[in-house]
This record gives structure tokens, C-alpha cells and sequence, in this order.
């Protein structure tokens, strides 16, 4: 496994690669690796030559307000499952690497960028389409490897991948959850136990609004049970919304429709979400 800081020894390494005809799978994270993350090493190590990891905590998509400085960093950890999940080269940029110029070039995400989570988070998805677009340029992949956790973040980056016309298929894998449902995320760990046990609320809630849109409940009734749920367990909802899976607008008559719930469990705040096939 290579362990490689800086983008010119990325490209060195990777350039060779792609000249003899090896294909190349990308999962960009922000470290702290959870079975999450693995799961997305391993569908990157299944469909491709090479498998790429970079872990880098981005700045540019933590609001001023944000957990950036006590977001959970751990590179021995991550250098040790990355090597027992195959992976072939980690990148591990610093800062200053990934951000030359102060007010340099960025990308804009429009509408998809401001609502929901945009909304909780202005800029979020600015920073990190921008980042995800650096990164693609740097590793130049076949195949980018996303979450479905993050189901924003998924719409986003695959319209940006279409509108800046990168040559890059997205792969999505599906959420990976904790016995109770809880999805997985590095942000787990600053739940208390007392936290922990009513974080399990988020997944019951779309339990709830999946009965609701299943015994055919309008987008209203399904938002309200999952609301209910969420609100007993003394866990303080941002939003609880149904929308269509791509466009995020609202849901019309037919077709998939996408449960989305956001709160806060004490100071975290946790995301989560459902596909709902009809
Ligand atoms: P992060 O390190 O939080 O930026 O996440 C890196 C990638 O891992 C993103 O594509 C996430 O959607 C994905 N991911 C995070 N948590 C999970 C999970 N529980 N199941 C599947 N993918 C996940």
C-alpha cells in the first residue's frame, strides 16, 4: 500500500496505472473508517485494478460553527484498515495541499445545494463539491464510490458530475447500520450511552414513515409520523421530509420516493435517510 501526501506523487503513481490499462476506483472520506467506509473499500476493490482512498478532513464544508477542530481524527487507525481492506494507494493531503490560494476558485452548487441539508448548512455542499471535483482531478478515476447515508450529498455530486462533465461513473452503496438501525457514522462517537441508545430514534422514525407511505399516507402524513417518533425520544428534529429521489423537490404521484430526517441527539447532529421503491 502507498501512503502518498502531495498531489504531484499522486499523479506520478497514478498516471503509471492508467498508461498500462489499469482501471481506477475512488472512495473519498474524511477518515475515522467505520464499516461504512469498508463497505465502500470493498465494492471499489471488487470492480476495479486499483483502489484509491483518500482521507482528508475538508474545512471548506464545516460551517464556522461546525465540529471541524474536534471532528475524530485517527491515521494509524485508518492507515491499518485501509491496508486490511486492500487498498492500493492513500492519500493523505494536508490542508495546504488541497487549499493553495486563500479565495481561490470554488464550485457552486445551486438549488440542490441550499435546501435541507444546505439549508442547516450553508455552503456545506460547496465545499464539498469542490473538494470531491479537486480530488476527481487528482485521481482522474473510472468509478467514484459513494454512501447512500449521505443522500444529498450523493444528488449533488452526481449533478455535478453531469453539469462539469467529469467522465466518472458513481457507484452507491447502501447504508450500513448498527444492530439497532442506527446508521453508522464518525460522528457517533460523541454519543453518550444515555445519547447513543436514543439515536436509534432517527431509524424507527423512517420505520414509521415507511409504514405511513407504504398503506398509501400523503407526503404530510408520512413527514408527521416520522416527527412523532423522533420528538417522544426527546431528540430535536431539523427537518423530517419525503421528496423524489433525484430532483429533491417534492414527490409526484408515482416512482421511488426518499425519506430524509435530520436532528439533533444532545449536541449531534445525525442524518439519516430511506428509499422507498413504489
Ligand atoms: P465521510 O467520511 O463521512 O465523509 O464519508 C465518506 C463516505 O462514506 C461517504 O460517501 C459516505 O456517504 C460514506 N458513508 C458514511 N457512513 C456510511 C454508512 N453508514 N454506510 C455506507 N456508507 C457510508
Amino acid at each position: 500500500m502507498r501512503v502518498i501526501r502531495s498531489v504531484r506523487d499522486l499523479r506520478r503513481t497514478l498516471g503509471r496505472d492508467r498508461d498500462e490499462g489499469r482501471t481506477i476506483g475512488f472512495v473519498p472520506t474524511m477518515g475515522a473508517l467505520h464499516p461504512g467506509h469498508l463497505s465502500l473499500l470493498a465494492a471499489a476493490r471488487r470492480d476495479n485494478d486499483v483502489v484509491v482512498l483518500s482521507v482528508f478532513v475538508n474545512p471548506m464544508q464545516f460551517g464556522p460553527s461546525e465540529d471541524f477542530a474536534a471532528y475524530p481524527r485517527d491515521e494509524a487507525g485508518d492507515l491499518a484498515a485501509a491496508q486490511a481492506a486492500g487498498v492500493d494507494v492513500v492519500f493523505l493531503p494536508a490542508t495546504e495541499e488541497m487549499y493553495p490560494h486563500d479565495g481561490g476558485a470554488v464550485v457552486h452548487v445551486g438549488r440542490l445545494g441550499t435546501i435541507l441539508e444546505g439549508a442547516s448548512r450553508p455552503g456545506h455542499f460547496d465545499g464539498v463539491a469542490t473538494v470531491v471535483a479537486k480530488l476527481m482531478n487528482m485521481v482522474s478515476p473510472d468509478r467514484l464510490y459513494l454512501g447512500q447515508k449521505d443522500a444529498q450529498q450523493v444528488a449533488v455530486v452526481k449533478a455535478m458530475i453531469e453539469d462539469l462533465s467529469f467522465g466518472v461513473d458513481v457507484v452507491v452503496c447502501p447504508t450500513v447500520r448498527e444492530p439497532d438501525g442506527l446508521a453508522l457514522s464518525s460522528r457517533n462517537a460523541y454519543l453518550s450511552d444515555g445519547e447513543r441508545q436514543r439515536a436509534a430514534a432517527l431509524w424507527r422514525a423512517l420505520q414509521s414513515g415507511r409504514r405511513a407511505a407504504e398503506s398509501g399516507g400523503a407526503p404530510d402524513v408520512v413527514e408527521k409520523a416520522m416527527k412523532t417518533v423522533v420528538e417522544e425520544e426527546g431528540v430535536v428534529l431539523d427537518y423530517a421530509r419525503v421528496v423524489d429521489p433525484v430532483s429533491f423537490a417534492s414527490p409526484s404521484g408515482s416512482g421511488p420516493l426518499l425519506l430524509l430526517i435530520a436532528a439533533r441527539v444532545g449536541p449531534t447532529r445525525l442524518i439519516d435517510n430511506l428509499l422507498i421503491s413504489r
